[in-house]
């Protein structure tokens, strides 16, 4: 089991929830299975508000921060977080663009928590420049936070991430943060992301090295994604296991091995295995209100489901948001929330 995984059972073990465990337990099963429950127990697994496509960078690939327009007022965001937290999650991630950007945005982690929610925050790191910011996110009760780093060398990752100066902040920001952890570890869990390329496999060491020099529980790895580009993917998947790359078994990387594996055919071009459970197991609310499947089916574009706070379980537990699914995006799909799900549910 992985380690973060393994972290925040335990952890909800502690508070007692294990009801809602339960909950996620039955859920898991029906999407390991692809059955529908009764409504009472239907809902996501894993739950993703983007609460804004602004971004202080301009990543080379990124799909979505050209896209920045209309954003949900504050009071719907919160109408939003009360919809998803009635549909329990096991976990509800702030994503974007950089989701710090907006006021709103911790007191709605606050509402999620409170709500009793797992909170999830995904981040540049590069608002969280004072030992205050920091604080005031763990105040918020999140209990975990990825930061963005794509290389150990600074020039490297500023060129990937389009602004000077951004690894450095990034890394200030992890040691931050685990400063005002403390040093006893626990909540929240601190990881580092990197979003690797076949140009850059070799750096995956290099980089742990430094995430835990900062203060990092660990480094994660997601393949770069260029869900703009239309070229098709012929190379078949490896059949059995592929070999590990020697760069990520020099490493300790919170990924699962079958999803190391998977990293480099996906680079190479491979067309990925179907089946996802995406389309059962998650939802994705944009900044505008729009509703997916999945991460990749909303930074592709599509026009996604309509919604509003008050009929969203409705859609998802009429099936209709499995029409938003993308099933041209599905073969070139590694997305790791999604495909580390479905490797943790045996699906793959
Ligand atoms: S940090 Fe994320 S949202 Fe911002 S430009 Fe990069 S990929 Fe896009
Ligand atoms: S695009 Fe990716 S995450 Fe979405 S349903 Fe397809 S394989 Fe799953």
């Amino acid at each position: 089991m992985r380690a973060s995984l393994r972290h925040h059972l335990w952890a909800e073990l502690r508070r007692g929830r294990a009801r809602g465990l339960l909950r996620t337990g039955w859920r898991a099963l029906a999407a390991r299975h692809d059955l529908r429950l009764p409504a009472r127990w239907d809902g996501p697994l894993l739950a993703t508000l983007a609460v804004t496509y602004r971004c202080p960078l301009s990543c080379r690939a990124c799909p979505v921060s050209r896209r920045a327009g209309a954003e949900m007022p504050d009071a719907a965001l919160a109408d939003w977080v009360d919809a998803i937290a009635d549909l329990a999650p096991a976990g509800l991630g702030f994503t974007g663009g950089e989701p710090l950007l907006r006021r709103a945005t911790l007191p709605a982690i606050e509402q999620a928590v409170r709500r009793r929610l797992l909170v999830h925050l995904n981040t540049s790191g590069l608002p969280i420049a004072t030992p205050d910011a920091a604080a005031r996110l763990l105040q918020s009760g999140v209990a975990s936070i990825n930061v963005s780093v794509d290389h150990p060398a600074a020039k490297v990752h500023d060129l990937l991430r389009g602004r000077d100066g951004s690894q450095r902040a990034a890394l200030r920001a992890v040691e931050l943060l685990a400063a005002a952890r403390g040093q006893a570890g626990g909540r929240p869990r601190i990881q580092v992301v990197m979003a690797v390329a076949a140009a850059t496999l070799d750096a995956v060491p290099a980089l742990e090295r430094l995430a835990r020099a900062a203060g990092a529980d660990a480094l994660s790895l997601i393949p770069v994604h260029d869900f703009a580009s239309a070229a098709s993917r012929r190379a078949p998947w490896p059949r059995g296991r592929a070999p590990l790359p020697a760069p990520l078994r020099r490493a300790r990387l919170e990924n699962s091995r079958q999803y190391l594996r998977g990293i480099l055919p996906f680079l190479e071009g491979a067309a990925t295995p179907a089946g996802c459970s995406a389309r059962r197991s998650a939802l994705y609310v944009d900044p505008g209100g729009r509703v997916f499947p999945c991460t990749p089916a909303a930074s592709a574009g599509g026009p996604g489901a309509t919604a509003t706070p008050t009929t969203l379980a409705a859609l998802f537990r009429s099936g209709r948001l499995e029409q938003a699914v993308r099933p041209d995006l599905c073969g070139r799909c590694w997305w790791n929330c999604h495909r580390e799900l479905d490797i943790a549910l045996g699906r793959m």
